[in-house]
C-alpha cells in the first residue's frame, strides 16, 4: 500500500479542507499531504465504490496511474467508499494532459463500474462528468433523472444545460 503512496508523492496530511464532513483522510496507509495539490494543477474525481471494494479500486487506480504515467493520489471518505482519485497534471502540456486525462478517466470509470461503483458520490455530475454519463449510467436511471428535473424545474430555469436536458430523449445532455 505504501508503494502507491510513495509513487504518488503522498506523505502525510488531511482531507478536511474542502470537504468538511465526517470523512476520514486516507490514502493506502498514508494520508494525503495537502501541498501535493498545491504543486500541480489537478483533476479531482469523486468515484464511489462499495466499501468492501475500496482496496480493489485502489489497486486498479495504482495500475492505471503506472500505465499512463499520471500520478493519482487518493483520499476521501473511508466510511462510505467515496474516493477522491486526484490526477496530477504536473509537466504535461495542454494537449498531452487533455488526452492523458481522458484516457485515465475512461479507465478509472470502467474500473469503478466493474467493482460496483459509480461516477460520483459527493460532488455530482455537473458539467465535468456529463460527457461520461450516457456511457456509464443506465438509460433508465437517466430517464428517472430527467423526470425529476421536469417535475422540479418545469420551466428549465435552474442550471440550464447541466447534467440533464429533459427534452432530449437520445442522450443525457
Ligand atoms: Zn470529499
Amino acid at each position: 500500500m505504501l508503494e502507491c503512496a510513495d509513487y504518488c508523492g503522498v506523505t502525510s496530511g488531511y482531507h478536511t479542507n474542502k470537504c468538511a464532513d465526517a470523512g476520514i483522510a486516507w490514502s493506502r496507509g498514508a494520508v494525503l499531504d495537502v501541498p501535493v495539490l498545491d504543486d500541480s494543477p489537478y483533476c479531482m474525481e469523486d468515484i464511489t465504490v462499495p466499501v468492501s471494494r475500496t482496496a480493489d479500486i485502489l489497486d486498479e487506480i495504482e495500475s492505471i496511474a503506472r500505465r499512463h504515467g499520471v500520478k493519482i493520489p487518493c483520499f476521501g471518505h473511508a466510511g462510505d467508499g467515496n474516493v477522491h482519485a486526484t490526477l496530477l497534471r504536473e509537466d504535461f502540456d495542454e494537449d498531452a494532459w487533455r488526452e492523458a486525462r481522458h484516457r485515465v478517466l475512461e479507465e478509472l470509470y470502467q474500473a469503478t463500474y466493474r467493482v460496483g461503483g459509480n461516477l460520483t458520490g459527493e460532488h455530482g455530475i455537473g458539467a465535468k462528468r456529463i460527457g461520461y454519463l450516457p456511457q456509464f449510467v443506465d438509460r433508465g436511471q437517466i430517464e428517472v433523472m430527467k423526470a425529476i428535473k421536469r417535475a422540479l424545474d418545469p420551466d428549465l430555469i435552474l442550471n440550464p444545460g447541466k447534467v440533464i436536458d429533459p427534452g432530449n430523449s437520445e442522450s443525457a445532455s
